[in-house]
Order: structure tokens, then C-alpha cells, then sequence
């Protein structure tokens, strides 16, 4: 933790403009313990039943959650409970092997885009099946890497946007009450409103929240319609948030590798403007390995906006960890303590990349089939266990 006054980026000269135009951060107690949680694994109950989906039918949020109950039974697997959303959801983290490489993969951020949470779900069967069957190539794997996954980040979205409104239990929630107003086909907050992937109290998080009326440079199209990219109140506070925060502080230290599956038109975002030249370059050099499955494109470092007013991702928060920020007192969000530009050194030395899939947000799965074997989603996952593109 650091006392340090922190300058945020060209137009914020110092803490008093942090805490007048940028949304509150959250407390520190509160931020120390929702990444100090208590680790609470879920017990094994009976034998490996394997699981056989193949893209037939839409999954329920409980299907997932069978599922991941299913592969837990298996000895390389362990499986653990993150923290429960607004409407009572449990989010999982997954860890599948037992090596000290730890591959990284969270999918489902934005409500909306439930296609990579199911491609995931099919993906982890046919490695546990194959590791079931004893497969030698897939044991040896496991035996070398580790694989962290948060297959659904936001399960209320994931349930509303493919099955409903009444899919929420609490009424009172302000997805619910605000459901027929807004274009759900676009939907991207958790069941209170919060884009989930703006409310990481990242060092630059928040800005557009508080600077609706302040400052003109900030584009106003970016708020709250439909609560696109509305970071919340406070950042650091949801659910959704936390369950990350927790899984990636646990893991960061020992990362090879962080996957962010998203599903908006087929591209693929790498580095951060503000980091370091070293990461930015080991992103790009990811990002041209996943083009050269599905052809998707790469976008250059002028597609991340950091320090625009539209930070606060799940993405700008682990590259900051990797980059040794910490958690300032003074203005509750990550800092790396001082001017914060292209200086700030790498400690962690591994890529961080966005990748979406498909071309809009959609809820039929013969598209995700498409993308999981057409457009080689699957070979990309699982060539990835090999650890050979860097
Ligand atoms: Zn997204």
C-alpha cells in the first residue's frame, strides 16, 4: 500500500482533481479484504461423470454450475467459490492442473456475451474427458501448466440476457425494474446497472462517471444509456468485481499468460498506452498468435483509450498488478505511486490480451459452434496449454 499523491495523466494534475472528477474508489479495509478472502474450495462429491454437450441447446446458469460440479469430481481439478451476485448467484473460479504455469481466462464480463462462457464450458469437458480417459498428451500438460478460469463473471446478466427478466428472483433489483426500457440486445451490466469491466479500480478508473458535466473532453455518449460503460458508484465494490480482483491477485505473481474473452466483432486489443514498452510488445506478439487461428484483427495500441475516461477493465487492472502498482490510500485505486507513463516497469513479464469473438452479441448457439471449430476458438485453446507462443 501507498500513501503517495498520485497524478493520473495529463489533464489531472494532482490527488484533489482525482477525487473531485473521478468516481470514489473503495475503502482500503474493504479492498485489502475482498482480495484476502477466504479461500472456500468446493468439497468433491462422488465420481467423474463426463459431461457431453456439443452446441445443442442454450445453457442455463445451473447447467453451468452442474457442469463445473461434474468436472471438480476429478483429482486435477479444483474448484472454488468466488463471491454471490446481487441476486444470489455464485461465481466460480476454476483451476484445472497441477504445474506452476498459470494460464488465465475469464469470460462473460459483459452480460451480454454469453457465446465464450458456453465455448468454455465445452472446451474444459473435452480436456477433463480426454484427462479422464487417461489421455498421455493431456496429462502431461496438466502436470505442467495450470489453468484459472472465471467461465461466467456475471451469471444474473448471463441468466437475463438469454432467458429474461423473470430469470431475476429479487424484483426490486434495477436490472429488473429498468429491463423494458433498455436494449437488452446490448446488454452489458450486472443486475445493478454496473458495467462490471469499468468498475476496476484501476489507475485511471471512473472518469467519465463523475465528469458527465465537468469536463469537456470526456465523450458523454458513453454514459449510462443502457448503463454502457457506467463504472458504479464506488469502484471495487461489485460482486462481479470482486470475485476477479480476488482470482487475479491470487494468480497474477505466476501468470504465463491472461486470455479476456469478450464477443463484440471479431478482434483483438493488446497493451496498454500508459505501460511499458516490454508488455506491450509480448501483447502484441500474443494477439498475432491468436490472429493466426481465427484471422480475427489485431488492433494497435491507439484502439486503448487509457486514460480517456473509459478505464476501469478487468484487463487495465492485471496489467497494472503485472506492472507492480499498488492499492493508494490517498486515492483508492491502483497507483504506481507516481507519474504514471510509459516508464512504469514490468515485474510480471507475460502478455495480457483481449480477445472478442463473433460478430455481435447473440444467444444462438450454432454461432458459437461456428466460432469454437470454424474459426478455431477450440485449437487456440487448447495449443495454448503448450505454452510455445512466446
Ligand atoms: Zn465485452
Amino acid at each position: 500500500m501507498t500513501n503517495n499523491i498520485c497524478v493520473t495523466d495529463k489533464c489531472e494534475k494532482d490527488r484533489f482533481i482525482v477525487k473531485k472528477y473521478f468516481a470514489k474508489g473503495t475503502s482500503v479495509n474493504k479492498y485489502l479484504n475482498a482480495i484476502n478472502k477466504k479461500s472456500d474450495i468446493v468439497p468433491k462429491k462422488g465420481k467423474y461423470v463426463e459431461v457431453n454437450y456439443d452446441f445443442d441447446r442454450m445453457l442455463h446458469y445451473s447447467d453451468i454450475e452442474s457442469m463445473l460440479l461434474s468436472f471438480n469430481n476429478l483429482d486435477i481439478v479444483t474448484l472454488e467459490k468466488l463471491y454471490l451476485t446481487a441476486d444470489n448467484r455464485q461465481i466460480y473460479g476454476i483451476e484445472i492442473g497441477k504445474g506452476s504455469k498459470v494460464i488465465y481466462i475469464d469470460a462473460n464480463i459483459h452480460s451480454g456475451e454469453v457465446g465464450n462462457t458456453v465455448m468454455l464450458m465445452k472446451f474444459m469437458s473435452e480436456l477433463l474427458n480426454r484427462y479422464h480417459n487417461n489421455d498421455k498428451q493431456v496429462v502431461n500438460i496438466l502436470n505442467n501448466i495450470k489453468l484459472a478460469i472465471i467461465p461466467c463473471v456475471t451469471p444474473d446478466g448471463y441468466e437475463v440476457y438469454n432467458f429474461g427478466k423473470e430469470s431475476l428472483n429479487n424484483k426490486k433489483l434495477w436490472l429488473y425494474k429498468n429491463y423494458d426500457k433498455m436494449n437488452i440486445e446490448h446488454i452489458k451490466c450486472n443486475a445493478k446497472g454496473v458495467d462490471v469491466n469499468r468498475n476496476f479500480p484501476s489507475q485511471h478508473a471512473g472518469l467519465y462517471y463523475k465528469s458527465e458535466k465537468l469536463l469537456s473532453n470526456v465523450s458523454l455518449s458513453k454514459t449510462h444509456k443502457d448503463n454502457r460503460f457506467f463504472c458504479g458508484k464506488v469502484l471495487g465494490i461489485e460482486s462481479e468485481t470482486k470475485s476477479c480482483m480476488y482470482f487475479m491477485n491470487k494468480h497474477y505473481k505466476n501468470i504465463y499468460v491472461y486470455l479476456d474473452m469478450h464477443s463484440q466483432g471479431r478482434v483483438i486489443y493488446n497493451g496498454k498506452p500508459n505501460l511499458s514498452n516490454k508488455f506491450n510488445k509480448i501483447s502484441r506478439k500474443f494477439a498475432n498468435y491468436v490472429k493466426s487461428y481465427n484471422d480475427y484483427e489485431v488492433y494497435g495500441l491507439s484502439y486503448e483509450e487509457v486514460g480517456q475516461g473509459n478505464d476501469g477493465t478487468a484487463t487495465d487492472y492485471m496489467s497494472e498488478l503485472a506492472h507492480g502498482f499498488k492499492y493508494s490510500s490517498e486515492i483508492l485505486r491502483l497507483s504506481s505511486g507516481s507519474y504514471v507513463e510509459s516508464k512504469a516497469k514490468l515485474l510480471y513479464n507475460y502478455p495480457i490480451v483481449t480477445m472478442e469473438t463473433l460478430t455481435e452479441y447473440t444467444r444462438d448457439v450454432t454461432k458459437f459452434k461456428y466460432e469454437y471449430y470454424n474459426k478455431k476458438v477450440r485449437d487456440l485453446l487448447f495449443d495454448m496449454l503448450n505454452c510455445d507462443y512466446l
